[in-house]
């Protein structure tokens, strides 16, 4: 087995799109940054890659090169997956926390479980995503930005087995 963390952060902005796990968020605030933005796929592709000691996102994805500009992030996360087939590991399970003032995540969680659990090629009973707020204090609570951090375990994959 293998295990993995990832984390991410996204400056918030008035009018930008909200995506998160690969779901739109219906929002005031959007997220800024080079490809979609969406700090849950950055954080679980890290996690992933960093089970496999394979460097990070921005290690195969360098926001310089503008192949990636307005790139949806689960072609980041597929990446990771194809590596971590590739190197004989599916996954065990993930466990995720957003850190976001508003808007509530509680009525996306499901969605994004879903989806998320849909990307990684898993059970919804393998992802687990928590939405927390910032208390009002720092960049999170103040609704300047959004963050998550995911951790991963990887198995050996059945077909591998004997
Ligand atoms: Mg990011």
């Amino acid at each position: 087995m293998r295990i993995g963390f990832g984390s991410d952060i996204h400056r918030l902005e008035e009018g930008s799109r909200l995506i998160l796990g690969g779901i739109h968020i219906e929002s005031d605030i959007g997220t800024v940054g080079h490809s979609d933005g969406d700090a849950l796929l950055h954080a679980v592709t890290d996690a992933i890659l960093g089970a496999l000691a394979l460097g990070d996102i921005g290690t195969h994805f360098p926001p310089s090169d503008n192949r990636w500009k307005d790139a949806e992030s689960s072609l980041f996360l597929r990446h990771a997956t194809d590596q971590m087939r590739a190197s004989g590991f599916e996954i065990g399970n993930v466990d995720a926390v957003v850190s976001l003032e508003r808007p509530k995540l509680l009525p996306f969680v499901k969605d994004i479980r879903e989806n998320l659990a849909g990307l990684l090629n898993t059970g919804t009973g393998n992802v687990s995503v928590k939405a927390k707020t910032g208390e009002g204090l720092g960049a999170v609570g103040e609704c300047r930005a959004i963050k998550a951090q995911a951790c991963v375990l990887l198995k050996e994959a059945s077909s591998q087995r004997r």
